[in-house]
């Protein structure tokens, strides 16, 4: 793709104000600035674009604009303009305050247009940002929407959102348009607004909106693998009706390059990812990893936003200890706690992290670990996850399987996908409302992290899984893999949907 006609061309690209999107968003830029002569804008408010700034490279080609947002004129706290500095309970209001940069988004591409004579090539922007493709139309350049989740979650969420299928029974199982009737959806798979939902929530009016609005777009993008989701991806293309290019996962080659039981030294890769400090040095994290055999340890985290109970910690705490496994959990405020707030020891049972940490069975680490390097090492046998989608592309790239704790969004989705699709998962349980008690926390982890069995059953499903993940991004003289492959075409129907409507 790289030639010189492409030189003045001009991508702009808008995430939504999440870590979880702004990551692959980065990501992407990063591989389209590596394939062509295109130059890559990043659109986002002052502090999104401050943080995406200090994890790209000094020497990336990569540029970056601002949108003015002011948090406190949306009724957010003071400098909160993405999710993982806000509670739960502000969220909505973000999503909402996130809709009113359209005649800024607007502005921009206006003054972009007067200063470079030409509109740009395209407008990628994320599923919830879909108001931009009124901007694409309104000055005739083509728009791409980029879901940041995988093909089923996205789907699945797009499908119901959109029709409403649990409303047409009495039953708490139902079929979801798009999905074969053999693939049974349940109620306790749906968040609470959608659960609730009478057709007249605000969550779901504002999500119902954006998602309608993506199908004004040219062609999607969905950060997966056309070879390990088949279903998701049928149902995605079958409800939009628009071309759908598998180009994930967008994970450090360094990890995908990696043979999944070594090691050796740190990849030091989560910091320049996500810009935020760990709760404990990489080197310390893989000092502790290395004094346990191969796949023993159970890594656990619910993600750079979601949480659970103080009650549900308590008996994951408990569950663990009984289960004698080793483990590494992220601890994060439960629910109700400031988001902000410093590590308490009142969050875990009494005396739980001076005992695991004298048996080295376990290892706490407050706020924020190095997931990727973590993951990537050969003693990590299991992750315990809400089921964010990089968090699964991170683990199943790796061959580590997964016991589900999904709490919102798309989560219950990617579980289910798992779960049922590929064999890599058990569900644990769902939502913040529900309830698991200890002996099935340690239940669960003896038998996924079972070198018999299920668990040797899941352990040799993920490492497939991780071959597929591998191999579509492999390039070898003129051959490509899949996720290769479908990002040039991408990049191919951008420059005709260009032409043909300059023509
Ligand atoms: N992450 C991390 N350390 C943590 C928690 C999360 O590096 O302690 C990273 C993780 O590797 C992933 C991202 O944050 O890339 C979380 O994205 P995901 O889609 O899994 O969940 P979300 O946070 O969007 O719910």
């Amino acid at each position: 793709m790289k030639n010189s006609s492409s030189a003045k061309t001009h991508i702009v690209m808008l995430p939504f104000m999440a870590r979880g999107h702004m990551i692959p968003f980065l990501a992407l830029a990063k591989q389209i600035a590596e394939r062509t002569h295109f130059t890559i804008t990043i659109v986002s408010t002052p502090l999104n674009i401050q943080q995406l700034r200090s994890t790209a490279s000094p020497s990336s080609t990569i540029t970056f604009a601002e949108l003015p947002f002011c948090s406190l004129d949306h009724g957010l706290p003071t400098n909160s303009e993405n999710t993982d500095s806000l509670p739960s309970s502000h969220i909505t209001t973000l999503f909402i305050a996130s809709q009113t940069l359209e005649p800024s988004f607007h502005r921009l591409i206006s003054d972009m247009f007067q200063q470079e004579g030409r509109t740009p090539l395209c407008i990628i922007s994320d599923v919830f940002m879909s108001w931009a493709v009124n901007v694409a139309r309104s000055f005739e350049t083509p728009h791409f929407t980029f879901t940041t989740g995988g093909a089923f979650g996205t789907a699945a969420y797009f499908s119901i959102l959109l029709n409403l299928p649990h409303r047409n029974t009495t039953s708490d199982e139902f079929s979801v348009p798009g999905f074969p009737e053999t693939c049974r959806f349940h109620l306790s798979q749906l968040n609470p607004s959608l659960r609730a939902v009478d057709g007249t929530g605000l969550v779901v009016r504002l999500n119902q909106k954006q998602f309608s609005l993506f199908l004004g777009s040219n062609g999607m993008l969905c950060n997966t693998v056309e070879e390990i989701e088949p279903m998701g991806l049928d149902a995605l293309r079958k409800n939009t009706g628009l071309p759908v290019w598998t180009i994930g996962p967008f994970l450090p080659l360094s990890l995908l390059n990696r043979s999944s039981s070594s090691s050796s030294s740190p990849l030091d890769e989560s910091f320049s990812r996500s810009g935020k400090e760990p709760g404990i040095a990489v080197g310390n994290c893989f000092n502790w990893l290395d004094s346990h055999p191969p796949n023993s340890v159970l890594y656990i985290s619910f993600g750079s936003q979601n949480t659970i109970s103080s009650t549900q910690m308590m008996e994951l705490a408990m569950g663990l200890e009984l289960s004698g496994k080793p483990f590494i959990w992220v601890v994060r405020h439960p629910i109700g706690f400031d988001i902000k707030a410093e590590f308490r020891a009142e969050w875990l049972p009494e005396g739980f992290e001076e005992r695991v940490r004298k048996r080295n069975q376990g290892m706490v680490v407050h706020r924020w670990a190095p997931q990727l390097e973590i993951l990537s090492h050969g003693s990590t046998g299991a992750f315990l996850s809400h089921c964010g989608w990089n968090s699964v592309l991170e683990s199943l790239s790796q061959g580590v399987p997964i016991i589900g704790w999904p709490i919102a969004a798309e989560q219950a989705y990617n579980s289910k996908m798992m779960e049922e699709e590929m064999g890599v998962c058990v569900v644990l349980t769902r939502g913040v409302e529900s309830w698991v008690g200890r002996e099935e926390v340690e239940r669960v982890v003896k038998m996924v992290m079972s070198k018999e069995g299920k668990g040797e059953e899941m352990k040799r499903k993920a490492m497939q899984i991780a071959e597929k993940i591998r191999d579509s991004v492999r390039e070898d003289g003129n051959q490509k893999g899949s996720s290769l492959k479908a990002l040039d075409g991408f990049l191919e129907t951008v420059v005709l949907s260009r032409e043909s409507l300059t023509d």
